[in-house]
């Protein structure tokens, strides 16, 4: 058995098929492609010369209980799924997140999959891929030049420095930068300003090039994006400016989705990538149309647990456009649910039962919130080296005593193009051919208050008494009813370990309230962000960067990532 290779020695001894054979299995013309090496290419969208009356794919939607530090295997879970939906004959593409920087050299790790069900080239994927970050972070940083140059040269648009809203960014964990002063050194360089940086995932950008449906929206959105305010307090915005075509163009070629292939060979879309704990957390609406263009099954990831990465699919992506999932799997670990259950981190892998029960709270939430969406919940149990078979067995009849479907899956031990995934696959087909697209429903309706919808989501998903709003928070409030902004979404900003706003509360908490620290309107994206507890917009590194094992070898290949 394989199983203790890395997941970069499984990657390499991986054979790639060329890129246009995997085009030519998902049905995409050549002249649609822009190839990027051998093994990577950009698909344009307007060029795919596709068959008239094909229905629009279906989408699975994969997310999680609540994680571990380490991930729960969601991405994993992703490719395999698919990789054993396309062994049973299905047409399938995946799409999924584009890896950032940040956590690839902190702590948690690339966003290929693992083990047997991964993407590839995967050390290409997680490190600069087809530059569509670099794209993101240069269109964002262009903006704030702009406005500073704008302030510098006279400020006729009024721009009060102490009242912007919009920061420079990075794809890094860099605490370092998250508060700085700008514009020091005399009147020659530029008007003294207190600055800071976000992680590119984090930006309004990336968000606006995951939620635009082609070049005009992009535009259109870009140019709606507020910066900041003028001295009157007016909100001040790209278009304001006049620099929205500018950013389009440093997007043009970013904005397709990038076409590779899994190592089974499936194909998948991998674009666009904003956290889902300080961001909206999936692919870019692009890549899940062109893939339900292209394909009858839609294999696609949305961050961390179900009440972040979920939530916002549901009342954000699923809102624009017509992207609602007719399943939803929700990927549990026995250690995830241990740690849930109270177990330290140095203990995960000791058989524990009692732990196993108390942990379960966790994953009873998650599965229930799935379904007030009107989404059947489809449990994939992942499966560890280190799990039991009772453990197994107590999870698979928990499940069954609550009538939730759920299935081991062995897709990182055994791969989905081998027969690891095919039972979880059969369920979720079972699923999706009984599902009903009237069943589907958001959370909540935009006419609801933001105060209203926010108070919502922690009630109902977080399963917290209430919500509490610092003062900025209310100022803000009334600035947004002020300014028209009050028919968008909420995007939640909360840390990803707990349905709190606190990481070490664990479980199902209740009797808890949320707290609202600040509400950034992103009036290009089209949702309202609200802050809540501790949770950064940069993070930082942690004492052993994962940095520290990574290299080179002689004969070039990378070393380390995995
Ligand atoms: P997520 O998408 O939920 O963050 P990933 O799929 O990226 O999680 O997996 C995180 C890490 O855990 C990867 O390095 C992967 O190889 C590893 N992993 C996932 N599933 C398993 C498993 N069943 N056994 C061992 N390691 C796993």
């Amino acid at each position: 058995e394989n199983k203790f290779l890395s997941d970069l020695e499984i990657a390499r001894n991986a054979t790639l098929r060329p890129i246009e054979e995997i085009a030519e299995r998902a049905g995409i013309n050549v002249d649609a492609l822009d190839r990027y090496g051998r093994f990577k290419a950009k698909i344009d969208p307007a060029k795919l010369r596709l068959p008239q009356g094909k229905d629009p794919g279906k989408i699975v939607l994969v997310s999680a209980m609540s994680p571990t530090p380490a991930g729960e295997g969601k991405s994993t879970t992703t490719v395999g799924l698919a990789d054993s939906l396309a062994r049973a004959g299905h047409r399938v593409m995946i799409a999924l997140r584009e890896p950032s920087l940040g956590p690839i050299l902190g702590m948690k790790g690339g966003a290929t999959g693992g083990g047997y069900s991964q993407v590839l080239p995967m050390d290409e994927i997680n490190l600069h891929f087809t530059g569509d970050f670099h794209a993101i972070t240069s269109a964002n940083n262009a903006l704030m030049a702009l406005v500073d140059n704008h302030i510098f040269q006279g400020n006729e648009l009024n721009i009060d420095p102490r009242r912007m809203t919009f920061k420079r960014v990075l794809d890094m964990n860099d605490r370092s930068l998250r508060e700085v002063v700008i514009g020091l050194g005399g009147p020659a360089q530029g008007v003294p300003r207190q600055d800071g940086f976000d992680i590119t995932v984090a930006s309004e950008i990336m968000a606006v090039f995951c939620l635009a449906s082609d070049l005009d929206d992009l535009r259109e959105r870009l140019g709606r994006i507020t910066f900041g305010y003028n001295y009157d307090r007016q909100p001040v915005t790209v278009a304001d400016l006049g620099v929205q075509g500018a950013l389009t163009l440093l997007l043009k070629d970013a904005i397709k989705p990038n076409l590779v292939q899994t190592i089974a060979g499936t194909p998948a879309l991998v674009h666009g990538g904003p956290f889902a704990n300080i961001a909206h957390g999936c692919n870019s609406l692009i890549a899940t149309r062109t893939a339900q263009r292209l394909a009858d099954f839609v294999v696609t990831e949305a961050g961390f647990g179900a009440d972040l990465g979920a939530e916002k699919y549901m009342d954000i992506k699923a809102r624009i456009a017509d992207v609602a999932p007719s399943a939803v799997v929700v990927v549990a670990t026995i250690r995830a649910l241990k740690m849930q259950g109270g177990v330290p981190k140095d203990r995960l892998k000791d058989p524990d039962l009692e732990a196993l029960a108390a942990g379960i709270e966790n994953l009873k939430r998650h599965v229930h919130n799935v379904e007030k969406f009107g989404v059947t919940p489809v449990v994939a149990i992942n499966k560890f080296a280190t799990d039991t078979p009772e453990e197994l067995d107590w999870l698979l009849a928990w499940c069954a005593r609550e009538g939730v479907r759920a299935a081991v899956a062995d897709v990182w031990g055994r791969g989905g193009g081998g027969d690891g995934g095919d039972e979880l696959a059969a369920k979720v087909a079972e699923v999706v051919a009984a599902a009903s697209p009237s069943d589907f429903r958001h959370l909540y309706p935009l006419s609801l208050p933001v105060e209203d919808k926010i108070r919502t989501i922690v009630q109902e998903i977080y399963g917290a008494d209430g919500v509490e709003f610092s003062v900025p928070a209310i100022r803000r409030l009334a600035d947004i009813r002020k300014n028209g902004w009050d028919r968008m979404p909420v995007c939640m900003a909360k840390t990803q370990y707990s349905f709190t706003d606190d990481a070490s509360q664990l479980g199902a908490p209740k009797g808890f309230t949320v707290h609202v620290r600040e509400l950034i309107p992103k009036t290009g994206a089209g949702f309202i962000v609200a802050l809540t507890g501790a949770v950064m917009t940069m993070p930082g590194l942690p004492k052993e960067p994962a940095a520290m094992r990574m290299d080179v070898d002689e004969q070039g290949n990378p070393v380390g990532l995995f």
